[in-house]
């Protein structure tokens, strides 16, 4: 079906939707409707047609899920009822109205980068896509005057190396999306059960230790989705990263897929090279990390396995219960052997395993690579990792920082998963200035402890389902024990989540608060707070974290982390037995 629909084929269209629906509803769901149009209602005499088009795929998977006695949740009836692409008209002229949108449109705004995100702010998120999280600096600037025009004139780098402007009224969505299309970015499929932004290596071509430069690849893969409508409206959102095996981790074991650069050595049954090994099924806030699936494989054929792997899921995803619906389930439900052999199915070919004692082992990774000055494998160029206060700049500390990227860099900023970005290409002359210009915007690219490893999701300031001000909270921690932990000489991570959709990814930290609301009378009254998990981990040390307390006033977090920290410097051998 193409995006634009004529006026009576959109009329015929509604009528198949309604049709379809009263039958759902009433338990028949004899009606199909067709990618093409095509009628097929209940009662009529020919059988009905095979959906066709982009949402066919999709069409057959909740037809599949409906005839084996499954009712679709919410978001699979909206998302049928009408597709949020050829809703966007719609959308448009509504919010220009001023209207607030349903939660069916707000589900359907999500496709285009924009989240309704009342009662915490009566305003539209938006949530940018930026391929590998590198952005030149004019783009950057150009985010900060957005955020200035239509926005609340800050902008805030999230866990996967990408940005999100928040108050946005209704009236400014429009112009705020042509506004991203005029610097050459986009949203599109940033929300919703799409594919979310493609991470890659921050330091990607410019690290000596990496075995790939995963900027062409995610930047392939961004676009390979982008342009193709069937690969929107999975049954849940999907994740992709690409870690190119540099000295900065890309947390590529939290997602759906991840495509980590290994060296193949001589007498495994493929030639001797480096290749992308495949790791599947990681979403930590249900507390799995992605899996090596033992397969290898070309750079260049990341994509089409990528594609397969999603179809498969697509076809097979839960489209009932929106808490089992991630690729997660499927893989548990089947095995990685049934899974990868339908994916093979699908792309008409083996693909390639390798046996473990034949791929090199990963180089460490370094867990201050994000702050502070690194040499590039180019000489003489550093590239500079700047803290962000839980990923917060106003706008004009934006333009300010695009200003020194032109100035003191290659022009471009790096957005990293740590909720921060790097300045690449930064001249050894240079970089006594870029830092007393940081410094002068009230930011530093020094930090110790764990101001740099400190993430925190929007929590209850910005988003509906947090128990607590995660993002609040989190500085206040940070205070806290940099006074009363001064001697802390490693780094320790600490993520603030602010409920179980995870976002700052609480259980690979080395502490992980989750917010809870902690009863605090016999009336049930109720403060912020949070569960604490400790001991999780990534790169070289994946591990789900332990839950040791639960319902931890707010108030007392800072209190509890300074324990733990204090435990583990009267405890550890020396500074290299890390915290994990
Ligand atoms: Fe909102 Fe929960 Fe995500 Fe935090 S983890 S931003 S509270 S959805």
């Amino acid at each position: 079906m193409s995006e634009t629909t004529t006026q009576s084929a959109a009329g015929a269209f509604e009528a198949e939707q309604k049709r379809y629906l009263e039958g759902f509803a009433s338990g028949i769901a004899a009606v199909r409707m067709t990618g093409g149009l095509a009628a097929g209602g209940a009662g009529a005499a020919a059988p009905p047609a095979e959906p066709t088009g982009p949402d066919a795929i999709h069409i057959k998977a909740q037809d599949k899920t409906v005839k084996a006695g499954g009712k679709l949740c919410d978001q699979e009836k909206w998302k049928r009822a009408e597709n949020p692409f050829d809703g966007h008209n719609r959308l448009i002229q509504e919010a220009a109205a001023g209207k607030q949108p349903k939660p069916e449109d707000n589900f359907r705004w999500r496709y285009h980068g924009l989240f309704w995100v009342a009662p915490n702010q009566v305003s539209y998120m938006c949530r940018l896509r930026i391929p590998n999280g590198i952005l030149h600096h004019w783009q950057f600037a150009g985010v900060a005057d957005l955020a200035d025009e239509h926005g609340g004139g800050y902008v805030h780098v999230t866990t996967r190396a990408n940005l999100q402007v928040r108050e946005i009224g209704p009236e400014h969505a429009q112009p705020f999306l042509d506004g991203l299309t005029d610097i050459g970015l986009t949203a599109r499929g940033a929300g919703a059960d799409n594919i979310r932004n493609v991470t890659g290596s921050s330091t990607a071509g410019i690290d000596a230790q990496e075995l790939l430069d995963t900027r062409p690849l995610a930047k392939s893969w961004h676009n390979w989705i982008l342009n193709d409508r069937s690969l929107y409206g999975l049954p849940r959102k999907f994740n992709v990263a690409f870690d190119g095996s540099g000295v900065m981790p890309t947390l590529e074991e939290t997602n759906d897929i991840g495509f980590q650069a290994v060296e193949v050595l001589d007498g495994a049954s493929v030639p001797p090279g480096i290749y992308m090994r495949l790791v599947l099924g990681g979403i930590s806030g249900h507390r799995d990390l992605a899996r090596d699936t033992g397969i290898v494989l070309k750079p260049e054929d990341c994509n089409a396995v990528a594609d397969a792997i999603i179809r498969v899921f697509i076809e097979n995803g839960d489209r009932t219960n929106r808490n089992k619906s991630r690729m997660k389930y499927v893989l548990d439900a089947w095995g990685f052997d049934k899974y990868l052999a339908a994916v093979e199915d699908k792309l008409g070919r083996k693909l390639d395993r390798v046996a473990p004692e034949h791929v090199a082992p990963r180089k460490a990774t370094d867990r201050y690579a994000h702050v502070g000055v690194h040499a590039q494998k180019q000489p003489g160029l550093n590239w500079v990792g700047v803290v962000l206060p839980v990923g917060k700049m106003t706008s004009d500390q934006v333009r300010a920082l695009a200003k020194i990227a032109a100035e003191c860099g290659d022009g471009q900023i790096r957005l990293t998963v740590w909720q921060n970005f790097i300045f690449s290409g930064v001249p050894d002359a240079k970089v006594a200035e870029v830092e007393a210009r940081v410094d002068a915007l009230g930011l530093t690219t020094k930090a110790a402890g764990i101001r740099s490893g400190l993430v925190a999701c929007t929590g209850a300031k910005g988003c509906k389902f947090a128990a607590s001000d995660t993002k609040g909270h989190a500085l206040i921690i940070a205070d806290h024990v940099e006074k009363a932990v001064p001697n802390l000489d490693v780094p320790v991570n600490v993520h603030l989540t602010g409920c179980h959709h995870s976002c700052a990814q609480h259980y690979i930290g080395d502490i992980g608060l989750i917010g809870a609301k902690v009863v605090v009378s016999e009336e049930g009254d109720t403060v912020e707070g949070y569960d604490v998990v400790v001991g999780g981990g990534f790169a070289e040390n994946p591990k789900i974290g332990t839950e040791i307390w639960q319902a931890v006033k707010a108030e007392d977090a800072p209190s509890r982390v300074e324990a733990l920290l204090r435990a583990y410097l009267a405890l550890r051998q020396g500074p290299e037995e890390s915290f994990q």
